[in-house]
């Protein structure tokens, strides 16, 4: 088979390492490979940015400052934002590239396995939708792609508005307007929102608050990447 990204043939060794690599399929080859970075180390409870406190100053203000009750329990993200992956991330999804999409499987499988495997087998993975316009473009959700790779019964609960851009809105369109999600039925179970990055957090956010309005007694979230 071939490198999803430079297209290289790889060549299993022929060796007792063979069995391995016939279990384990690699869609991108070793030097590929070791552009991605895997956040490792201390890391944010909440959001997952590096950090050697508990929670980043990010999150710290947030819990000051917030409102309400922060919606999302916490986000866990398999990979840092580097130059490769930018470049991955624009082919795969604004490139129509859907193959190229299971570059990401096996660690996105694995990081779920590791850190989220708490999570009951009646949790329900939701991925963050498209708007209609974005799907129509696009063609395929990348989000609902990741979905699919888990352990875990995925379902589109949710519905997403196409926001013109903000700067053609009143600012009272833009207040009524601003959490974009809809949730298509009542939910009981929890949630495991699925997205390709985490920047913000404020799209996790909006789709978590739906989601516990409608029911849902917890929402986690593993996204790709951390922005
Ligand atoms: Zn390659
Ligand atoms: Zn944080």
């Amino acid at each position: 088979m071939n490198c999803l990204w430079c297209d290289a043939a790889m060549i299993p060794e022929l060796s007792w390492k063979t069995v391995y690599w016939l279990s384990e399929p690699k869609n991108l080859c070793p030097s590929c490979r070791e552009q991605l970075t895997i956040i490792q180390g201390r890391r944010c409870n909440k959001c997952s940015r590096l950090s050697d406190d508990e929670f980043c100053s990010d999150c710290r203000w947030w819990k000051l400052h917030a409102l309400q009750e922060d919606p999302l329990i916490c986000n866990h993200s398999v990979f840092a934002y580097n130059e490769r992956m930018q470049d991955m991330i624009s082919k795969w999804k604004y490139r129509g590239d859907y193959c190229l999409g299971k570059a990401f499987a096996r660690d996105y499988y694995n990081a779920f396995n590791h850190n989220l495997s708490f999570m009951a087998s009646g949790t329900i993975a939701v991925p963050i939708p498209l708007s209609k316009e974005r799907m129509a473009e696009r063609g395929f959700n990348q989000a609902k792609m990741l979905a699919d790779f888990l352990p875990l019964k995925s379902e589109e609960k949710l519905t997403r508005t196409h926001h013109e851009k903000q700067s053609k809105k009143t600012r009272r369109e833009r207040v009524t307007s601003s959490n974009p999600f809809h949730v298509t039925a009542a939910i009981n179970a929890p949630v495991l929102l699925v997205d390709d990055i985490y920047t913000t957090g404020t799209t996790l956010r909006h789709a978590a608050y739906v989601l516990k309005k409608h029911g849902c007694p917890a929402v986690y979230a593993l996204t790709l990447i951390r922005g």
